[in-house]
């Protein structure tokens, strides 16, 4: 399904995630490129380390879970808006996650919005919690869904006013 549509399934995006155990720990990157292409601000971009090195800019990006804190600075600086963070302690019921966002206008903190599936299906809605505004990249967006959704909304739709 990624090869036709470009939109990872479950399985594929099981294979990026890390163990239960470091899920349970607090918030860790998530980083969805599967694609071999040259590129690779995001090894530069973390300051702890926690995106490996490549060997070749066409290899895929790779965590090291234990060295990420889930700041989610590399969001912004990933040309692809392929990375994410995601907290599942963040309630007992709700998850955060942190996307990025190249749209106008932006939320404004405590709107609920349609949280998207990566097809761009509306599956729940989304609190937004921050905005982060970035002027010289792009906008990262925190909002919590319930718990479930962690890994299943990837965009959130501001509705037209
Ligand atoms: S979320 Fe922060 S610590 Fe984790 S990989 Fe990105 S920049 Fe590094
Ligand atoms: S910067 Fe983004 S698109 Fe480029 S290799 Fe890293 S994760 Fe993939």
């Amino acid at each position: 399904m990624l090869k036709q549509t470009g939109i990872p399934t479950k399985e594929d995006i099981e294979k990026i995630l890390p163990s239960k155990q470091r899920r349970e720990k607090g918030a860790y990157v998530v980083i969805e490129c599967f694609e071999e292409i040259p590129c690779d601000p995001c090894t530069a971009a973390c300051q702890y380390g926690a995106i490996l090195q490549m060997e070749n800019v066409n290899d895929l990006p790779e965590a090291d879970y234990e060295k990420c804190n889930g700041c989610g600075i590399c969001i912004g600086l990933c040309p692809g808006v392929a990375i994410f963070v995601v907290d599942e302690t963040y309630s007992e019921e709700k998850a955060l996650i942190k996307l990025p966002y190249e749209f106008t206008p932006l939320p404004n903190k405590g709107d609920v919005v349609p949280g998207l599936d990566r097809a761009g299906e509306e599956v729940c809605k989304a609190e937004v919690i921050r905005v982060q505004k970035h002027p010289s990249k792009t906008n990262i967006i925190w909002i919590t869904v319930q718990k479930e959704l962690a890994h299943e909304v990837r965009f959130i739709r501001i509705p037209e006013i």
